[in-house]
């Protein structure tokens, strides 16, 4: 890995996406930070990286469903840390609604998000790290780019597609030292999770635990959530040279949900 080493994370600012930034920073590596939020929220959230691991850590709010927001955002990490060592496209959005009453302006608005932004951002990266002779593309797509849930046209479209775009662009920068992988999760426990538990289980009159083991685990074998830490941790290793070999691969990380 070049020296200084910079990445940046699209919608870092909670979730995977603050978690895949705290594992990168602890190893030394610079970051970007992007997403949506509460500012002031934001910026002790900057600050507590940089303090906990002694990295650099800059915010950029770039809109992902704006290319020209996204190109400023690639050109701002390249002004701030000198070079552009790592692509996390991360930042993803959800709707739930049958395919026929689908609303047009969210199938949009996900297929931006969740697939279009990644085209951009790597449209931006690839030429640093092509200068540089060294790159790491990670994107985070989901159990959904292998398996179809009903209800969820948008986003198992977009992470299908995910899983496209990584297999094509690992396939023009095999040989440049660049690698492009996608991490799949199954149901990963976020703030976001957590918080549902509670009123599912009073919604449907049964404890938490099987709330977790009987409606949220129901696809997931191990039935234990996926950890931001442990997909922090393996986007880390996805970086380092003893995964110079890992390209193009659509990795599940989904307690054997696909093996079924
Ligand atoms: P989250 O809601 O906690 O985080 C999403 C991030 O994206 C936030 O930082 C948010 O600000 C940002 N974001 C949303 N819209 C944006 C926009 N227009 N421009 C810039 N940033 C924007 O969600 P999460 O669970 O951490 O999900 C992160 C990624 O992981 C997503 O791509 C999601 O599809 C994927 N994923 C999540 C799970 C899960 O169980 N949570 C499972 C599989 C895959």
């Amino acid at each position: 890995m070049p020296s200084p080493k910079a990445a940046v994370i699209t919608g870092s600012t909670s979730g995977i996406g603050l978690g895949m930034a705290r594992s990168l920073a602890s190893r030394g590596i610079n970051i970007m930070l992007n997403g949506l939020g509460d500012a002031a929220e934001i910026e002790r959230t900057r600050i507590g990286i940089e303090q906990d691991f002694g990295v650099g850590v800059h915010f950029h709010g770039a809109d992902m469903t704006r290319p020209d927001e996204i190109a400023d955002l690639i050109a701002a990490t390249k002004t701030a840390f000198g070079s552009v060592d790592i692509l996390v496209n991360n930042a993803g959005i959800q709707h739930v609604a049958p395919v026929d009453e689908f609303p047009a302006d969210k199938w949009n608005q996900i297929i931006a998000i969740n697939l279009s932004s990644s085209f951009h951002t790597i449209h931006h990266a690839l030429p640093h790290m092509k200068a540089a002779g060294w790159g790491r593309i990670i994107n985070l797509a989901s159990a959904h780019a292998l398996r179809a849930s009903p209800y969820k046209a948008a986003y198992v479209a977009a992470k299908h597609g995910v899983a496209g775009l990584t297999k094509t662009v690992a396939l023009e920068v095999a040989e440049q030292n660049i690698t492009c992988n996608a991490i799949c999760p199954g149901y990963v426990w976020t703030p976001l999770v957590a918080n549902q538990i509670a009123d599912t289980a009073r919604t449907r009159g049964i404890s938490e635990e099987q709330v977790k083991k009987d409606v949220m685990l129901l696809a997931q074998p191990t039935k234990q959530f996926v950890t931001v830490e442990e997909i922090g941790e393996f986007a880390a290793f996805l970086c380092t040279d003893s995964a110079k070999n890992i390209t193009g691969a659509i990795l599940p990380m989904e307690g054997g949900w696909t093996a079924k």
